[in-house]
């Protein structure tokens, strides 16, 4: 009975040992994902132990994926990427660049905004959007600086948005809309009524606002830790 016992759980390891870094056809290259762990971890201050203390791994495991040694297990990747706020694309490839081009859904998805109407259109990039009879071309939001940042306030698993913004028939944020790597949430806002949109607190992810006069802008936000 113990010897069978054993002998799956020998099993179960050798497994784990030999089973394949694969995920959606990226390969991990674990020279590159080791050099970006530690390059994330050094620029958020945190010493080998805190990080494996913050994913539950030993320090000795942090030390290895840094040498290269190793690959942090796919189980772990979700947390590694929470903890630095980026994407498991980025930690598989080894490459922050991929952070722009490789956020998969997120960075697909595009805006389109009617001046005419006011309609909104989300759809994958390449769509081919008509409304009031004109082609609309995507919106590109441009990094909000802090002061045109909305405010953003975390009550207990929901973070609650507001906007010290105009909101007159003229000049107001038409939309927001929070992004992560596998949801979009959108949020309408009507003009004459305070901006206010409240989000379950899940994951990092990229939020974005549309204003009839300023434009379109982002800002990313995470769980506070
Ligand atoms: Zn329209
Ligand atoms: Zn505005």
């Amino acid at each position: 009975m113990t010897k069978t016992l054993l002998s799956v759980i020998m099993n179960a390891e050798a497994f784990a040992e030999a089973k394949p870094i694969k995920l959606r056809g990226d390969h991990m290259d674990q020279i590159k994902t080791g050099l970006l762990i530690r390059q994330l971890r050094t620029q958020m201050q945190l010493t080998q132990k805190q990080l494996a203390e913050r994913i539950h791994v030993s320090d000795k495991a942090v030390s290895k994926w840094e040498r290269g040694n190793g690959c942090p297990d796919i189980s772990l990747l979700d947390a590694l990427a929470d903890v630095f706020s980026t994407d498991i694309r980025v930690l598989l490839a080894g490459d922050l660049g991929k952070q722009e081009s490789g956020r998969g859904n997120m960075k697909k998805m595009q805006f389109y905004v009617c001046r005419e109407c006011g309609n909104i259109i989300a759809a994958a990039s390449g769509a081919d959007v008509t409304c009031c009879g004109s082609r609309l071309t995507a919106a590109e939001p441009k990094k909000a600086a802090p002061e045109e940042q909305l405010q953003i306030e975390d009550i207990g698993g929901e973070w609650y948005i507001t906007a010290d913004h105009p909101m007159t028939k003229s000049h107001y944020i038409s939309f927001a809309a929070f992004i992560t790597d596998s949801t979009v949430m959108l949020f309408r806002q009507y003009p004459e009524w305070d901006f206010q949109v409240t989000l379950p607190v899940i994951r990092a992810g990229r939020l974005v606002w549309y204003c009839t006069e300023c434009g379109f802008f982002y800002q990313d936000i995470r769980p506070r830790r």
